[in-house]
């Protein structure tokens, strides 16, 4: 009994003095993901890392002359990313007032993001290769902010810390090598190389299915984008995508049930959006 107690203790004292907190990042909404996460940094030091990261990529973008080519479709991309930011209080009450900013980059590579609080690029492979509808795009971005919501990157970078895992190498397409070790560095790292976990992605694709559906987009284009990446994952170029957001076998039959879940959300945002017309 003592023992129990001391060892319970112990690890109260290692978790104060690490800094570990356990926190819910999101509330469940319909689809009703609800998990304590661990956390062993805070959400201003993942952001100021982010929000550094993203400066750095996005001017060296524009020095490289990628960055927003094309008006019309960065206005189209800005116009979906908007509908579904404006879903995001139905998750957590903060959202509303963060930074939200969206870029669209030109490059082969078929891809997407979004780092935390709100720092998000869709590269224009995506767009094209996958011939995206408006619908699919939601789905990609809805998917992308939900991992922003539920703090994945800070889960993830305290999973690292907690493991005294070192940072690897960054990409180097936006120039952010110079980032190394520092937050900033580790959040690029986190968004454009590692994997995300397979909770991570059920989680994100759930939050994300119903943004969408509420922001008024079809939820059943998750499943279509889905079939479209995996048709493309047997080429010569797997989309960089799918190595930070590896497949799992059963995530479409899981989509399937959710899609189903959300689809009276979706028939009332049509419905409102058509008595506004
Ligand atoms: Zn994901």
């Amino acid at each position: 009994m003592v023992r129990i107690v001391l060892v319970t203790f112990g690890l109260a004292a290692a978790a104060a003095l690490s800094g570990c907190q356990t926190v819910d990042t999101t509330k469940a909404g319909v689809v009703g993901v609800d998990r304590d996460q661990r956390m062993m940094v805070s959400s201003d030091e993942v952001n100021a890392g982010a929000q550094k990261a993203y400066a750095q990529m996005m001017a060296e973008a524009q020095k490289k002359g990628v960055l927003d080519k094309d008006a019309a479709q960065l206005q189209r991309i800005q116009a979906i990313t908007k509908r579904l930011v404006a879903q995001t209080p139905t998750f957590r009450d903060d959202a509303a007032k963060w930074p939200w900013e969206v870029h669209v980059i030109s490059t082969e590579e078929v891809n997407a993001w979004c780092m935390p609080h709100g720092k998000m690029a869709i590269y224009t492979g995506l767009i094209q290769k996958l011939n995206a509808t408006d619908d699919e795009i939601a789905a990609v971005m809805g998917h992308e902010i939900s991992h922003a919501l539920r703090e994945h990157s800070r889960e993830q970078i305290s999973r690292q810390m907690s493991t005294q895992l070192g940072v690897g190498v960054v990409g180097a397409l936006l120039g952010i090598g110079d980032l190394g070790q520092s937050i900033a560095g580790q959040v690029a790292n986190v968004t454009l190389n590692l994997p995300n976990s397979r909770q991570a992605e059920t989680e994100a694709d759930r939050i994300g299915i119903e943004l969408a559906a509420r922001a008024g987009f079809d939820p059943n284009a998750a499943i279509s984008l889905w079939e479209k990446m995996g048709k493309m994952a047997g080429g010569n170029q797997p989309p960089k995508w799918l190595s930070t957001h590896p497949p799992h076998a059963d995530r479409i039959a899981d989509l399937r049930v959710y899609a189903q879940k959300v689809a009276p959300l979706y028939a009332a945002a049509k419905g409102s959006a058509a008595a506004g017309k």
